[in-house]
């Protein structure tokens, strides 16, 4: 019955999104340094958009991610002329979408990140969802939506990523209604579980090194892999970033970061992670941003990283 009802894209637009005009496509956006919430809320709009209309579905932004292989497979799509709606997911503002809006008749944001920059002609930002894909998943379940269990799989991927399987502070009764929505919608937990958290010797060399290698400052703790270590290591830099939090959970760090040499673009990539102090505001000092207790920042060198410790330090001991 609720397939009868939302008989066509513009009226599920409608429904969710209360977004009016027709549109002759459909641009999905999401951010640079994609994660896990950044693809999932990409493409549980991309699946639910393409299983229910014939309109032309764009995704756009690198894919060449590793993360790429837990989703089911999607066509990227070409854009075409046409009057387009914009939608971005996860990305907190502009510099930071990957793509070009300009194209946009009309651009709707669905964000969970701080507020600074409301760039949208729709803006659905909520701040403590615990990501994207939470947000998204509760707009269909309140649209009572019957969604493939691809899209599912998107979404839930998605939570688990930004939520780190509902540990984090963000995890709220909401994101277990948005997860519930989404098991009724037919997916095995398990089955996505499995590759997501099975691990390797790549791994254990990772942690190995880590737990050799990392450096301690105060109450701060960090480790840095340079380009060859990434090598040597055998993975790619933005994996070398996601072991930042192999220390976490040690009562003697209330501040962690992984730091990555990122040689393409001759900088290094931090992951600032934090139990009980607000970091994001120091990763605005230095190119970032994001959630209170994860952000991300950039240094252009590692001479930088004295004053990062620096202000850390200082926010540490407030
Ligand atoms: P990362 O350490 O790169 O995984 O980033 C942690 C969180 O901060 C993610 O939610 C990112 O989307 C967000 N983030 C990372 N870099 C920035 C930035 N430059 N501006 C705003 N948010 C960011």
């Amino acid at each position: 019955m609720v397939y009868r009802i939302i008989n066509g894209v513009m009226k599920m637009l409608e429904k969710i999104f209360n977004i009016k005009d027709d549109y002759d496509q459909i641009v999905i956006y999401r951010h640079i340094n994609p994660d896990l919430d950044a693809f999932g809320s990409q493409l549980g709009l991309y699946f639910v958009l393409k299983e229910k209309t014939d309109k032309n579905i764009v995704l756009l932004g690198d894919m060449t991610s590793d993360l790429l292989k837990y989703f089911d497979a999607f066509e990227v799509g070409r854009i075409k002329v046409g009057k387009t709606l914009g939608i971005v997911v996860d990305t907190s503002n502009k510099e930071r979408i990957d793509g070009d809006i300009s194209l946009c008749d009309k651009v709707l944001k669905i964000d969970h990140h701080l507020i600074v920059d409301s760039y949208g002609d729709i803006n659905i930002e909520v701040e403590n969802a615990s990501s994207c894909s939470e947000i998204i998943a509760l707009m269909y379940k309140q649209a009572q939506l019957k969604i493939s269990s691809l899209a599912a799989k998107a979404l839930y991927l998605g939570i688990v990523g930004d939520s780190n399987r509902f540990l984090y502070s963000a995890t709220s009764a909401n994101t277990f209604y948005a997860a519930a929505y989404l098991l009724e919608q037919g997916i095995t937990v398990s089955e996505i579980y499995e590759p997501l958290y099975m691990q390797n010797k790549t791994d254990l060399n990772v942690f190995k090194f880590i737990y050799n290698h990392y450096i301690q400052v105060d109450n701060i703790a960090y480790y840095y892999l340079n380009d060859k270590d990434l090598q040597n290591l055998n993975i790619t830099r933005e994996q070398g970033s996601s072991y930042v939090n192999t220390l976490a959970d040690f009562a003697e760090f209330e501040v962690w970061m992984a730091i990555t040499e990122f040689k393409e673009q001759n900088c290094y990539r931090v992951s600032l992670r934090s139990r009980h102090v607000p970091v994001n505001v120091v990763a605005s000092h230095f190119q970032g941003g994001g959630h209170a207790f994860a952000s991300g920042a950039t240094l252009n060198s590692l001479t930088e990283l004295d004053d990062l410790l620096a202000q850390l330090k200082e926010i540490c001991h407030v």
